[in-house]
């Protein structure tokens, strides 16, 4: 199937997800994860109305951005070492994958010397999988407060990946507790207001939908399996 086809696919299943959970459509960001993806590719997702592109290699991304600029917004999803912290604040509008308090530092070291304000997302790593990035979820609640009082990072909300399994039960629940540690962070810190929650990808966007996302990363359902 076409790109084109494929997104149509993805916006149906968007829809139909928000009619199950009586949501508005409206609040879904659909975010295309171009990892991996040529530039052809992006342009032919673009040319469908895709505006919003999720790359987890800074490199990949720098090079493409420099191809197609900002007529798109990027965002960083992958985790991101600090050392690329610089040139990642070059070109991302949103970086979903703040999983330490060092990055975060760093981030807003940078920030303030390019003086920008960087949209975040604070990655929650709510399987436990000792293969995932994240804060556990006991540590989220001191960790925001601290990165909430950085002057150039704006934290948008909370971000997390879905367990690797096969029972729905177990990924619902890792979306169920974002939405609760959402609803706890803006009861508990000061000034902070986290209107979005980032989770979702190709294989469980709709649960995710369903539990209160405002943005999902889906990749293969748009481009095909990825070829590395
Ligand atoms: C690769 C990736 C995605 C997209 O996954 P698909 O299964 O291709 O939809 C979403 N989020 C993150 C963090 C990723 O690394």
């Amino acid at each position: 199937m076409s790109i084109a086809k494929n997104i149509k696919v993805v916006q149906n299943r968007v829809a139909l997800a928000c009619e199950k959970a009586r949501r508005d459509l409206n609040e879904i960001q659909l975010i295309a994860v171009s990892k991996t993806v040529e530039l052809d590719q992006i342009q032919e997702a673009i040319d469908a109305g895709l505006t919003n592109f999720g790359e987890s290699r800074v490199q990949d991304a720098w090079r493409k951005y420099q191809a197609l600029g900002n007529k798109v917004h990027w965002h960083m999803i992958g985790h991101l070492q600090t050392n690329k912290a610089k040139r990642a604040l070059q070109f991302s509008d949103y970086l979903h994958s703040v999983d330490s308090t060092r990055l975060a530092d760093e981030l807003q070291i940078q920030a303030e010397k390019q003086k920008k304000t960087l949209n975040i997302f604070v990655q929650v790593n709510t399987s436990g999988e000792d293969t995932k990035f994240g804060f556990a979820p006991q540590e989220t609640l001191d960790s925001v407060q601290k990165i909430s009082e950085y002057g150039n990072l704006n934290i948008k909300g909370l971000m997390t990946i879905g367990a690797y399994s096969a029972d729905e039960q177990k990924v619902r629940q890792c979306f169920k507790q974002l939405r609760e540690l959402q609803l706890r962070l803006n009861e508990r810190i000061a000034n902070l207001e986290l209107t979005e929650l980032s989770m979702g990808m190709t294989n469980d966007f709709e649960i995710a939908i369903e539990e209160g996302a405002t943005m999902i990363r889906v990749g293969r359902l748009i481009f095909g399996e990825r070829k590395y």
